[in-house]
């Protein structure tokens, strides 16, 4: 090839250089205790992240603060590895008074970007990892009415810090009618207290089937989630992922079914790097600005 210089294999250099280096990733999940959280966070990366739970006694004690849990593993798929970690967030909305539920965690995010700016300033940046939280995946119960004071008062405080993904907990327990309105409430409370939640962006001269795609993925916010790490038999004999009812079987990764597929789109297979991009350039650059401007630095 005359005249061929070579930088368009750039794209590839980078690929090669990022899948060896393996990619950092850090979600967090944020919900009302047995919303299926654990359960979720398994379906999607498909690893028992979370053992199944052996049910507490009830005489054991309950902590009466939101506790911040992190579990990190090593996931590799096709020579690709992952260091994932989630971050629990046990106890939120689950006391008498939750009326400060949102506080811990809101200092758990800033801290991880304390922790990031540290490392940015010291001599030697050769080695920065980056443990700041890429998205939140808040749990909204499904009632079918509309968004809780403990939503709202979460999500208004936390959207302008973290990536915030909204889905609907356990939306096989709601028709598809309920399902329908419950989104459209749960959008218009959003849209209501001006609540920002992470949209991936459409850039310029996307061509048709991208745009198609982002659109897609974006109509199903919030997206109605089931998880389930059992595999179950369906009438017409497949082994699918799924939930078994008396009436039917309720199929994970079905489209048709509810909108797992679309959320593990959003957050994995097409936007994780939008995620953590967002997270670098607006959301910790934001908080580095407001920060150092009240050092008066
Ligand atoms: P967490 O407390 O939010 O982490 O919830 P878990 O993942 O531990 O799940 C609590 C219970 O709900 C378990 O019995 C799960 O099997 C069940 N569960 C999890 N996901 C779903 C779901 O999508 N639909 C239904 N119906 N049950 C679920
Ligand atoms: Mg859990």
């Amino acid at each position: 090839l005359m005249g061929y210089v070579g930088f368009a294999n750039l794209p590839n250099q980078v690929h090669r250089k990022s899948v060896k280096k393996g990619f950092q990733f850090t979600a967090m999940v944020v919900g009302e205790s047995g919303l299926g959280k654990s359960t979720l966070i398994n379906t999607l990366f498909n690893t028992q992240l979370y053992p199944r739970k052996v049910p507490l006694p009830p005489s054991a004690e309950r902590p009466k603060t939101v506790a911040i849990e992190s579990i990190t593993a090593d996931i590799e798929e096709n020579g690709v590895r992952l260091r994932l970690t989630v971050v629990d967030t046990p106890g939120f909305g689950d006391f008498v008074d939750n009326d400060e539920s949102w506080k811990p965690i809101l200092e758990n995010i800033e801290a991880r970007f304390d922790e990031y700016l540290e490392q940015e300033n010291r001599v030697n940046r050769q080695k920065i990892v980056d443990n700041r939280v890429h998205a939140c995946l808040y749990f909204i119960q499904p009632t079918g009415h509309s968004l809780k004071q403990l939503d709202i008062e979460f999500m208004r405080r936390l959207h302008t810090k973290v990536n915030l993904i909204p889905v609907i907990a356990k939306a096989d327990t709601l028709t598809d009618e309920e399902i329908v309105s419950f989104k459209q409430r749960v959008l218009s409370d959003i849209a209501e207290h001006n609540i920002r939640i992470f949209q991936a962006p459409i850039y310029e001269n996307e061509d048709e089937e991208t745009v198609a795609e982002t659109e897609e993925i974006a109509s199903k916010i919030p997206f109605a989630v089931v998880g389930s790490d059992q595999e179950v038999d369906t009438p017409d004999g497949r082994t699918v992922r799924g939930r078994s009812y008396p009436w039917g079987v309720v199929e994970v990764d079905n489209e048709d079914h509810c909108d797992f597929v679309k959320l593990r789109q959003m957050l994995v297979r097409t936007y994780m790097e939008e995620l953590r991009e967002h997270t670098n350039l607006h959301l910790y650059e934001n908080w580095r600005s407001e920060k150092l401007h009240a050092m008066g630095v």
